[in-house]
């Protein structure tokens, strides 16, 4: 956690109670927290004895302010980040945030919401989520609220922030929006905000899980999470969703679904026919899961369509066409020689995924022509 980014201007002086008070307020028992706080421990990552810290500095900071911004968005990652089982990681998670700007989600309207946004810039120390990709063509007029540009507003609201966290695909990497031919000329937030530390969470949707574990990081260690290439926490997409896959097994040993409804599905084989792109997507999706841990897409039978990718409405589609070959990984000819070679593809690790993206999208004209 020491390797993480340092954030120096962390608003530690905003915000009302500190967490405990809040949380035993609204009948969350010690034993409640104290396993949330074991939960966020674990998909950190970090040591079992960290666990004790996290409770402390959760329990005495005060809350940051938040400004969550919706620009060309489906509000899927909102609806993501509460829905979810009791007590919930989404009221525990509001609960550490003074969240003072939410479309979606606050009360106030019109005028009162906009002072309510302009009153925490500038006060400045606060953390910006952005959800939805922000359009450049034509000055921006494809995306306005309260008639200002989504550019406008999200260059305003990063101003004296401490950190800005793009959540889902859209935000991330420009999403939906920016698939082609991109009319509106959709980006993510790290082509705009400069100054900034920015960290990406992509996903169609985000996992709630990875938002508050971020955060809980924020406040606990004053710093950001180490990041990669493409500016995500190694904590939650450091490994591709194949290496920790429970079909990986049925990968390995040959077994594959070849048809929907199959024998082979019906028994859990592996989807990589069917076009899983778990091999190509760097994800926590099968330790963490979603809805409270209780299952995720490959789980429920589904490939994995490799949503946290950059451009994946571009180069992971057709979504039910087996992955092409890749260079440095082997997948197609790994599949049909039942897994040979898989465990040298899997020790490329992290800093190859990038690489095979971009090899990926380069040949993905080729493999569709
Ligand atoms: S190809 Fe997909 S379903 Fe098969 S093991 Fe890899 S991630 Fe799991």
């Amino acid at each position: 956690m020491a390797k993480g980014r340092r954030i120096v201007s962390i608003s530690e002086t905003a915000g009302a109670d500190g967490m405990l008070a809040m949380l035993k307020h609204k009948g969350v028992s010690r034993r409640e927290f104290l396993r949330f706080c074991a939960v966020i421990g674990a998909t950190l990552a970090v040591p079992v004895e960290m666990v004790g810290k996290i409770a402390d500095a959760l329990a005495s900071v005060r809350r940051p302010p938040v400004i969550w911004l919706e620009f060309q968005d489906c509000a899927g990652c909102t609806e993501s980040f509460l829905r979810a089982s009791r007590p919930t990681v989404a009221e525990i998670v509001l609960d550490l945030l003074s969240v003072d700007y939410h479309e979606t989600i606050m009360a106030a309207a019109g005028r009162q919401a906009e002072e309510a946004r302009e009153a925490t810039i500038k006060t400045g120390g606060h953390l910006v989520i952005v959800e939805g990709s922000i359009p450049i063509k034509d000055g921006g007029l494809y995306c306005c609220v309260g008639g200002r540009t989504a550019m406008e507003i999200l260059s305003e609201a990063t101003r004296g922030a401490a950190a800005v966290i793009a959540v889902g695909n859209c935000a991330a990497f420009g999403g939906l929006a920016a698939a082609e031919p991109n009319p509106t000329g959709a980006v993510g937030v790290r082509d705009l905000v400069k100054g900034v530390p920015v960290i990406n969470l992509p996903g169609c949707p985000v996992n709630a899980i990875n938002i508050t574990a971020t955060v809980v990081h924020y406040l606990t260690f004053k710093s950001l999470p180490e990041l990669d290439a493409w500016g995500r926490p190694l904590f939650a997409y450091g490994k591709r969703i194949h290496d920790n896959c429970e079909r990986r097994a049925h990968f390995d040993a040959g077994q594959f679904v070849e048809a929907w409804g199959d024998e082979g599905h019906r028994k859990g084989w592996c989807l990589y026919k069917m076009g899983c792109k778990g091999p190509e997507t760097y994800s926590n999706c099968p330790t963490v899961r979603w809805n409270e841990g209780i299952n995720w897409p490959v789980g429920a039978g589904h490939g994995c369509v490799g949503c946290t990718q950059p451009g994946f409405w571009d180069t992971m589609t057709p979504f039910y066409r087996r992955l092409p070959t890749v260079p440095g990984f082997s997948v197609e000819s790994t599949a049909d020689k039942i897994g040979l070679g898989l465990a040298a593809a899997a020790a490329v690790g992290v800093a190859a995924h990038a690489v095979a993206s971009s090899v990926r999208r380069k040949t993905k004209g080729t493999e569709e022509s």
